[in-house]
């Protein structure tokens, strides 16, 4: 029990000290928010003619039932990359399997980014196989020179509108500095095109390894610069549905997260989707999604589950989903010169 408890708080915002009821208020009032913008995320999604429309319906679907039983309530995910609601769960997960052995590390750990050029959607699949190769090559010099590599690595991708290109990369949590550098200038070995500014290696504390295991947050644009008048303001935090489904096409099969090097807490899963409540009830009690109310509702007693209200912002983000495609056909030529006014705006996309 005091496991479960543990678990739902670090889902919550890693916290383990805050009250339960209020906890899994703030989980439930969260999980309604990844519901409601995933939902309309999945709208665009299926509109399109892709090969994961089947899929992008599974997670429509995700979570739309909630059953209370008892003191739990308990629903049916799809599991998917795209869904917000799942890869809460999954961050969750992620954080008790892998957080112990990290930071049994202390301050010996590394933060190192691995970058290589941008690509065109067209060439992303077989660019991301062919860097997820390259690190295992990688990892097998370490083998080779019998130095122990540990550590932990996301394949990230983010995507550049105004040039319509894919930016896979990857992020590592490295144990050693020695360790660290020499990932790196293994990379180089095998990237000397790479931008040497888009490599980095730095010591790092608890906080940017939690940041490593959270899964879709960068799911919309980074943004331009706020203070910056060149900025064009219908680039600010959008989605690009498009390109989404580019890279989730590009992704599909692909181990984005691995560990290496050490062991990961055996966890059960199904006890982290689950959420404890203080209220119990002798008899099953259904709760259903409803878009239009952007909650669960009873519809015995028309009780809404969580109270979730979604911001303007998150509306608006939702109502101005974009196809990317037309950006290059709203810009044309001036693409270059908007490009070199905002190099570093990228759009994050996936973990
Ligand atoms: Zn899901």
């Amino acid at each position: 029990m005091e496991q479960i408890k543990k678990i739902e708080n670090v889902e919550e915002n890693f916290n383990l000290n805050r009250s339960t009821d209020k906890n899994n208020k703030s989980i439930l009032l969260k999980r309604a928010r990844a519901k409601y913008f995933t939902l309309g995320l999945m709208f665009g999604l299926v509109e399109l003619k892709s090969e994961l429309k089947k899929s992008y319906w599974n997670t429509y679907y995700c979570a739309s039932t909630i059953e209370h039983d008892g003191n739990k309530l308990k629903s049916k995910y799809c599991k998917n990359r795209w869904c917000l609601v799942c890869n809460r769960i999954r961050t969750a997960v992620n954080i008790v399997k892998y957080s112990d052995e990290v930071k049994s590390w202390g301050v010996d750990k590394y933060f190192v980014t691995l970058t290589a050029p941008t690509v065109l959607g067209e060439f992303l699949k077989n660019t991301i196989d062919e860097r997820l190769n390259v690190f295992q090559k990688i990892m097998r010099v370490f083998e080779n020179q019998k130095i122990k590599f540990i550590g932990i690595r996301k394949l990230e991708c983010t995507y550049r509108p105004l040039t319509n290109k894919f930016h896979p990369h990857f992020h590592c949590i490295i144990k050693g500095k020695v360790e660290a550098e020499l990932l790196l200038s293994e990379w180089l070995k095998r990237y000397p095109d790479a931008d040497i500014r888009g490599q980095n290696v730095k010591q790092c504390d608890d906080n940017t390894v939690m940041e490593l295991f959270k899964y879709f947050t960068k799911l919309i644009s980074s943004g331009y610069d706020k203070n910056s008048d060149n900025s064009p303001g219908e680039y600010k935090r959008k989605i690009y549905i498009n390109a989404l489904d580019i890279v989730f096409l590009s992704i599909r099969g692909c181990r984005t997260f691995q560990s290496f090097g050490f062991k990961a807490k055996k966890i059960d899963e199904s006890k982290i989707e689950t959420v404890q409540v203080d209220e119990i009830c002798d008899k099953i009690q259904y709760y259903y999604w409803e878009k239009e109310l952007s909650d669960w509702i009873n519809k015995e007693t028309g009780e809404f589950l969580t109270g979730y209200k979604p911001s303007e912002a998150m509306k608006g983000l939702i109502d101005n989903i974009s196809n990317s495609e037309t950006i290059s056909k709203q810009y044309g030529n001036d693409i270059e010169e908007i490009t070199k006014q905002c190099c570093n705006n990228i759009v994050s996309i996936v973990q």
